[in-house]
């Protein structure tokens, strides 16, 4: 089956369809405070990219020192160089 005529009208269709993911996964990026990380995947990936902008969790905590957002798995800040101690758990007052 050769019979796809695919014209320019058709393929401008395409960019732009790629381009509105590429929009939609920014959009996301910048609520979820990834703007750079999903405008990249958005428009590079198209779709699946604005996939990956939905199912990335947006959880992030905030550096003490310099309140930069950072992704929870961060154990430094890159802004700043703060580190955050290995294993925070409130419950924990040990009486030795
Ligand atoms: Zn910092």
């Amino acid at each position: 089956m050769e019979n796809w005529n695919i014209t320019w009208t058709d393929l401008l269709i395409v960019v732009a369809v790629w381009l509105a993911f590429g929009g939609i996964a920014t959009a996301i990026g910048y609520y979820k405070k990834k703007l750079f990380q999903c405008l990249l995947c958005g428009f590079v990936l198209g779709p699946i990219g604005m996939i990956y902008a939905i199912v990335i969790p947006e959880r992030h905590k905030n550096c003490p020192r310099c309140n930069h957002a950072l992704d929870l798995y961060r154990i430094t800040c890159p802004d700043c160089g703060y580190e955050f101690p290995a294993h925070q758990d409130p419950q924990t007052s040990a009486h030795s």
